[in-house]
């Protein structure tokens, strides 16, 4: 009944956890969310009253398609600040969200039959947008033994005749893990001989917690620069995730294509939003520095409570705000044999969300988002030892 793409492609893991959460909220349940892929934060106060300004002036209408001169000019002096990288606003283009960014580049590039490397454990939309188009993904894993590290050699070694692109993450969703410039600088020399298209999700750029280099835009810009595509976001930097607001950095031919496909559908990003953007990516980037500070404290107390347990075991994250411990040696075949069945048992035991490793092709793992409160944190993280001691009656009689 439905078109042929469809049959390829997975509905959101996360949307069945959920579910289940909300079930047992409106039950009246004290339920901990640690699923939310967003920000708790609200948005800064200057973009606020950006947007209200928007609407007030009645800034209410059609946009050019790739969004208005003055902030895709203003994300090119953002990245030239950042990064050190010269752009012209001819290579920007507005998209909703860096979903539709990334959405944008796999219409415009992949055909059926391409091949597609990415890393696993990835954030499920990027698979899924390759299956959507008919192409193929490869997945190079990586491990959390060597702190889920993207080795060049793996990616290059995954390059076929037949590959079309590759997207990296970094930091990546849902390990939290960088990806160093040096396998960067090495894929991209890599895919500029063989015209092999690198797309990088930067969504989570600006949250890096200690200062590494991470110049990922001017490593493949260096080497790459005419198949580079850029996916930005302002939802998770400004706490903006509700307005939609994401962006392309890609070379001008490849921009015009975007603005054909999104000008044929969606059109312009909400006018409002890009008046509340245009006050993210130019006024003070004070915000974006607190949330950081605000989240880096968190991740050191969430990572030491919970491997306080010697049963999960936990690369410290370096960038983004999930944990992504490794729960396997707390499972047994006839308790609780898989990473899913402990997200479902630790729902309905202890009424704490996390959401299961399978949903990154990462089984035996678990995410959990620390965007949210202290309290909530170390609510959460006293019900998931209750929950992991009841799991290891038997090393627990041993140790006495
Ligand atoms: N990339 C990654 C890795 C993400 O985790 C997300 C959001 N979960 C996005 C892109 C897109 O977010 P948005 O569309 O809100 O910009």
């Amino acid at each position: 009944m439905f078109a042929k793409r469809l049959a390829q492609v997975a509905a959101s893991a996360t949307m069945k956890v959920a579910a289940e959460a909300e079930r047992l909220r409106r039950e009246g349940y004290d339920v901990v969310d640690f699923s939310a892929g967003e920000p708790d934060f609200p948005t800064p106060e200057h973009v606020r009253a950006a947007g209200k300004a928007a609407i007030d002036s009645n800034f209410t209408r059609y946009t050019v398609v790739p969004g208005i001169p003055e902030l895709r000019q203003a994300i090119c002096a953002r990245y030239r600040q950042d990064y050190g990288i010269g752009t012209t606003p001819a290579e920007v283009l507005l998209t909703v969200g860096g979903k539709q960014a990334l959405f944008n580049a796999a219409l415009a590039l992949f055909d059926p039959g391409d091949e597609v490397i990415t890393h696993a454990p990835y954030w499920p939309t990027i698979p899924e947008q390759v299956k959507l188009m008919g192409a193929v993904p490869v997945i190079v894993s990586t491990s959390s033994s060597d702190g889920f590290k993207v080795h060049a050699e793996a990616v290059i070694a995954a390059m076929s005749p037949r590959t079309k692109a590759v997207i990296l993450n970094s930091p990546g969703n849902p390990t939290g893990a960088l990806i160093d410039e040096q396998d960067v600088a090495a894929i991209a020399e890599a895919a500029a001989a063989r015209g092999i298209w690198i797309i990088v999700d930067l969504c989570y750029e600006r949250l890096i917690y200690e200062p590494v280099p991470h110049n990922l835009p001017k490593v493949l810009f260096d080497r790459v620069r005419d198949r580079t595509v850029i996916a930005g976001s302002a939802s998770k930097a400004y706490a903006m995730t509700g307005w939609r607001c994401g962006w392309t950095i890609a070379p001008k031919e490849l921009t015009a294509a975007f603005n054909v496909i999104q000008g044929q559908s969606t059109s312009n990003i909400t006018s409002i939003t890009q008046k509340a953007a245009l006050a993210a990516i130019t006024g003070s980037q004070d915000a974006v520095t607190a949330m950081l500070d605000e989240y880096r404290v968190r991740r050191d107390n969430i990572h030491a409570w919970l491997t306080a347990n010697p049963g999960i075991q936990c690369v410290k994250p370096k960038g983004a705000f999930y944990l992504f411990p490794n729960i396997s040696q707390l499972l047994s075949p006839d308790r609780v044999a898989t990473s899913a069945d402990f997200a479902q048992q630790l729902l309905e035991k202890e009424h704490v969300v996390v959401t299961p490793g399978e949903a990154f092709d990462a089984p035996g793992y678990i995410r959990i988002s620390y965007a949210t409160s202290m309290e909530q944190l170390r609510e959460g993280a006293t019900r998931i030892l209750r929950f992991a001691e009841s799991l290891q009656p038997a090393k627990a009689t041993a140790s006495h």
